[in-house]
Parts: C-alpha cells; structure tokens; sequence
C-alpha cells in the first residue's frame, strides 16, 4: 500500500508550495493528504490516525497526536525551530523528527532588516532617523538565521558580534564577526538580535540586568520565540528608558503580556515596539518552497534511503 504523508499546517502554506511538495510526494508514489488550516486538534488526532509520515510547520506534536499515529515513522517540521515536537515522545515510540536547517534563514534575515529601517526611520512618519551603516549588532546564537543576517548586515557596513557556546570563536571570526564570551557581552552594542532555539537554557534568558546595560538607542530584535524574553522584565525596561526599541518577530502568546508591553511603551507611532500582526519571519513565497519541498525530500529520503542526516535528538 502506498505511503501517506499527511500535510498538517494549522496555518497553511502558500499554494505554489503545496502543490511543489505534492509533486515530490506523488513522484515516490506516495499519497498526499491535506489538512491545513484546521481549525480543532480533534481533527488532527482523526488525520494522523493513517499517516506513515507528517509534515507540519509550528502544529505541535505531543503524546496525544503521538497516540493516535498508528502507522506513524517520521516527522518533519517544515522550518527551524522545532519546540513544537515532543521529542521524548517521539523518541519513546520510535517515531524519527527532523526540522529542515537553514531553508528559512533569509526570509527571517529580510524580515530582521526591514523591521530595523523600518525603526531607524521612525516608521516613516516624517521625522528625521538615522543610518544603519557603521552601527554595530550582536548576535545571540550563530546558526542558519544570524548568519544570514550578518551577511545582509556586512552589506549595510555594519560591525557584527556573535555569542554560541557551540560554535568555536575562530569560526565565527572567519565568518567576519567578532566573537563575544558572554551573552552579557552582547549587550554593549546598539542592536542585539536573537537567534537561539527556545530551550531550557534560553528560555527567559533575556532580562531587565542584560537589557539595562544596553547603550542608548539599545534596540532588541526578536525573531527567535517569545519565551526567550522575560517578558514581566521587558515592560520594566520600557518604563525605566525613554530609548529602548523591541522589534519582534514572536510577540507573547500571553494577551495580558502582549497589552502591558504595549501600554509601558505608549508610543502610539509603535515605533519603540514592533509586532508583526502574526509570526511572518518565514511567511514568504520562497520559504515555504524551501521548507516545504526540503521536508518532503526528507521524508522520501528516510524511507527509501535510510537517510537521517537531519534527524533531531531529545
Ligand atoms: P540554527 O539551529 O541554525 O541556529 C541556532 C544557533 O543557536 C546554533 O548555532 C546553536 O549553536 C545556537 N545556540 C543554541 N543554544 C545556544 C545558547 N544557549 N546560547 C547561544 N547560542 C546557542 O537555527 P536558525 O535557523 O538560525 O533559527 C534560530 C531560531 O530562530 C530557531 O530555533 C527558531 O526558534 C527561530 N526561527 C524563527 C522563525 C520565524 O519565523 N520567526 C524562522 C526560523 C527560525
């Protein structure tokens, strides 16, 4: 019988990558079954009942899903970050995740800098702002998405800094970015822009201390998750500096968080704060080409193949 991948996209994938990861899924002479901007988990839980394979986007896959997947063997989050996957419950029932690394890194990279201009530029409202060029910008974390921004930052003539415990300081300086020891140390440049995975580590790791040491016009970029800031943090920040501007990417999830940024903010410019209206770091038409066809190659290459390269560890 012939292999279902099931597709369950809470927020669908523009229309040219659905039909792109079909032809992918259909030239393995798998079926592909679409499940995409459902609105209850129930109707989750009654599609994966048949899937041998998923591919999702922030869906997230916890026991529950996992009791109801049968047949399941692989899962493949169609983008970065993959906090959204219970990986000890998908280890525990043998079910292989994988994410697909770097596909989405220069959406989320434009996305960084339209909201910074947008910023320097005061949101366009007639008054004078700055330049980017020569200021400098710190990187939490050195992965896919950091680097592509240093590349577009190198391009502003901008200096660039980078923090990754991971990833060895003559590594970084070959990229052309000064390595930081500390993540404390990231904060002595105007911009610093966070691009960590959400883990235990991280997770709240940006408080009011590390925000206050920013120099002024300290600007924070968030396209990461919501979880690495401390958000209660955050308001004190925006009453205690008059300068201080947060870009995001990933606004709370938590309304009452979300409302009491904005009303310590109170600029009604919103130049200070920036949301956008949902997460749309990888909402381009290229992204979802990217990730969506990088997921289905993975999944036709773990069954027929073997391959696990981007298999991911609990
Ligand atoms: P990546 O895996 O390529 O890079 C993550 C980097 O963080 C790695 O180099 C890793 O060594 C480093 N890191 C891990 N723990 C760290 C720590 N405690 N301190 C410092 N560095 C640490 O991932 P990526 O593609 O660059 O994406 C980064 C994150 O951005 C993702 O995990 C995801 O949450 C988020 N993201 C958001 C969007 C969006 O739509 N807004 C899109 C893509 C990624």
């Amino acid at each position: 019988k012939a292999r279902t991948v099931l597709l369950a996209t809470e927020k669908a994938f523009a229309a040219d990558a659905v039909s792109k990861i079909e032809a992918v899924t259909s030239a393995a002479g798998y079926k592909l079954v679409r499940l995409e901007n459902y609105k209850s988990k129930d109707d989750l839980l009654k599609a994966v009942a048949d899937a041998d394979a998923m591919i999702i986007r922030s869906d997230k896959v916890d026991q529950a899903v996992l009791d109801k997947a049968a047949k399941l063997k692989i899962v493949v989050r169609a983008g970065a970050g993959y906090d959204n996957i219970d990986l000890k419950a998908t280890e525990g029932k043998g079910v292989v995740s994988m994410n697909t690394p770097g596909q989405n890194a220069n959406a989320v990279a434009e996305l960084v800098f339209g909201m910074m201009i947008t910023s320097a530029r005061n949101n366009y409202d007639g008054t004078s702002g700055f330049e980017l060029v020569n200021r400098s910008i710190a990187f939490y974390g050195f992965g896919a998405v950091a680097r592509a921004v240093h590349k577009l930052a190198q391009g502003f003539g901008m200096k660039s800094f980078a923090y990754d415990p991971y990833i060895p300081a003559e590594k970084i300086a070959e990229m052309g970015a000064t390595p930081v020891a500390t993540v404390a140390g990231l904060f002595e440049h105007q911009y610093v822009s966070l691009h960590v995975p959400l883990t235990a580590e991280t997770k709240a790791s940006i408080n009011k201390e590390l925000l206050m040491k920013m120099p002024k016009g300290g600007t924070l970029i968030n396209t990461a998750r919501c979880e690495v800031v401390h958000e209660a943090d955050m308001v004190e920040v925006f009453k205690a500096r008059q300068d201080f501007c947060y870009l995001c990417d990933v606004a709370p999830d938590d309304k009452a968080a979300k409302e009491a940024m904005t009303a310590a903010v109170g600029d009604k410019f919103g130049k200070r704060l920036i949301f956008t209206a949902k997460k749309m770091g990888a909402q381009t038409l290229e992204a979802n080409d990217n990730c969506g066809v990088a997921a289905a190659n993975q999944i036709v290459a773990f069954f027929e193949k073997g391959e696990t390269r981007f298999a991911l560890k609990a």
